[in-house]
């Protein structure tokens, strides 16, 4: 089920001479962005190198997610699921959301009183999280090894189908009045007298008053090529999914070692946690005094490889073409989607684990496995923000693993940025300049 550059197309509009906006990137970021840019009658093409969600938008878990957010996100991913909840009627389609809740679980007192830190920041914002006692992790997981001391649960937190939620929202922008290509890489931004004009595609100029960059893993190459610094490394995530099976469990479930939630089609879509891994490159030694905090903070889930598993080659990651023009067929034409093969290691791991948790589902069978790049930057939160050394960029990125979610509130807060509409939330923390400006980093709460 997941997206490739098999997929057949399914986004072929014509290449218009001149929008108002032009948006590089065809994942949660770069659609959310158009959906709400149309909806105020600007007009929007969107070019993407391969596939609508053909990268971490429609490989992801799926949840939607306000628990345990870094304290600058919350107020938008509260905004962002407020706006799932509203998006398939106003799109007119199935994207799968609903709010079965988010539980992290603990099976020691350590880190349940680790949990009890986050309810003061849900105080602050109104949510519905509480800790839960073991027996009420029971009443929630029904088939369960009965091992939970307890939980943290935000009730109001939800999931989406990735692979059905961006295609989606992507048709409703068409209906909107947007237009979307695929098989269409922007190369580089056309500029005139120091201000973006527009942008050079596999396919052609269109010219554009405004340029989003949304391109997800490949942002830093873009930005470099223009020789904007964005540090941005990526890390291999794998996931598989059951056939489908008994109910045991309705909500979406993290632990230390497996993270598991029920699907629209009754299966579970299931991720050994902390296995998350970063394979080492020109970039892990370019951006290592950047990435230090957060490599510190974060190690337990992070594993270092020196193989070849990203998808791109090892060669390629090491010697990467930095720079290009706009004749040269860009390295975005030539990974249209960028699609690593699942880690056989993580998929042993689920197998044992999702056995040990919940006992009914041992053995299970795996209908699928895949694997997506998570695209970080050193405090483990995104760049939202326009590029001041290019008037007229714009640029939305480094969502980490919790982009999905929070997509719809990201896709207002740039949309409000391009028209130039005062911000509703505080931005300070998204803002590009943090990484060049002597500021400390500080990591968010993980991946
Ligand atoms: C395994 C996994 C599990 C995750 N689980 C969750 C979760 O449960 N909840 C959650 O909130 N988040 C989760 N995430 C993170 C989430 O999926 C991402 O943060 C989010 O999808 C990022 O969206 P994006 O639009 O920035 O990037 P992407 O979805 O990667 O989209 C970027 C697009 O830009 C295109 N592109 C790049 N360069 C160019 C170019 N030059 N020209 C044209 N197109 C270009 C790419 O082809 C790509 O389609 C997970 C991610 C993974 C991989």
């Amino acid at each position: 089920m997941i997206i490739s550059d098999q997929s057949p197309v399914r986004f072929s509009d014509p290449l218009p001479d001149q929008v108002d906006v032009v948006i590089i990137g065809a994942g949660v970021i770069g659609i959310s962005t158009a959906w709400f840019l149309c909806k105020r009658g600007v007009s929007v093409f969107v070019c993407e190198k391969g596939r609508v969600a053909g990268e971490q938008s429609s490989r992801n878990w799926g949840w939607v997610r306000q628990q345990g957010r870094d304290a600058a996100e919350l107020p938008i991913a509260i905004d962002s699921i407020d706006t799932w909840a509203r998006l398939s009627e106003e799109t007119g389609e199935d994207l799968g959301f609903t709010r079965e809740g988010v539980l992290y679980l603990a099976d020691d007192d350590k880190k349940l009183a680790g949990f009890e830190d986050w309810l003061e920041i849900a105080k602050q914002h109104q949510l519905d999280s509480r800790i839960l006692t073991s027996a009420q992790v029971d009443e929630l997981i029904t088939d369960n090894a009965g091992h939970w001391r307890g939980a943290l649960y935000t009730a109001s937190d939800g999931r989406a189908e990735p692979f059905k939620a961006v295609p989606g929202i992507a048709r409703a922008v068409q209906r909107a009045g947007g237009a979307i290509r695929e098989n269409c890489a922007v190369r580089t931004i056309d500029s005139e007298a120091g201000r973006v004009t527009g942008v050079v595609t596999e396919l052609g100029r269109i010219r554009a008053q405004s340029v989003v960059c949304a391109a997800g893993a490949w942002s830093s190459l873009f930005a470099g090529n223009l020789d904007i610094k964005l540090p941005q490394l990526s890390v291999r995530a794998t996931v598989a999914r059951t056939a489908p099976t008994a109910d045991v469990f309705s909500g979406n479930a993290a632990a230390d070692d497996i993270a598991f939630r029920r699907r629209m089609d009754g299966g579970y879509t299931v991720a050994a946690s902390g296995m998350n891994e970063h394979f080492v490159g020109a970039d892990s030694f370019r951006y290592f005094f950047k990435f230090l905090p957060s490599l510190f903070s974060s190690s337990r889930y992070l594993k270092l490889r020196f193989g070849d598993g990203s998808g791109e080659g090892l060669m390629k990651r090491l010697l990467p073409t930095r720079k290009w023009n706009e004749v040269d067929i860009s390295p975005f034409e030539q990974n249209r989607v960028l699609n690593p093969p699942p880690s056989p290691i993580a998929i042993r791991q689920m197998h044992d684990r999702l056995g040990r948790h919940l006992p009914s589902l041992a053995g299970i069978t795996f209908e699928e496995a895949w694997a997506g790049m998570i695209d970080v930057l050193p405090d483990v939160v995104p760049v939202m923000d326009k590029v001041d050394s290019h008037p007229g960029l714009f640029l939305a990125t480094g969502f980490s693993g919790h982009g999905f979610g929070i997509g719809p509130g990201a896709g207002r807060v740039m949309a409000d940025m391009v028209q130039g509409r005062p911000a509703v939330h505080d931005l300070n923390r998204f803002r590009l300049s943090r990484f060049t400006d002597g500021s400390k980093i500080i990591p968010g709460p993980g991946l």
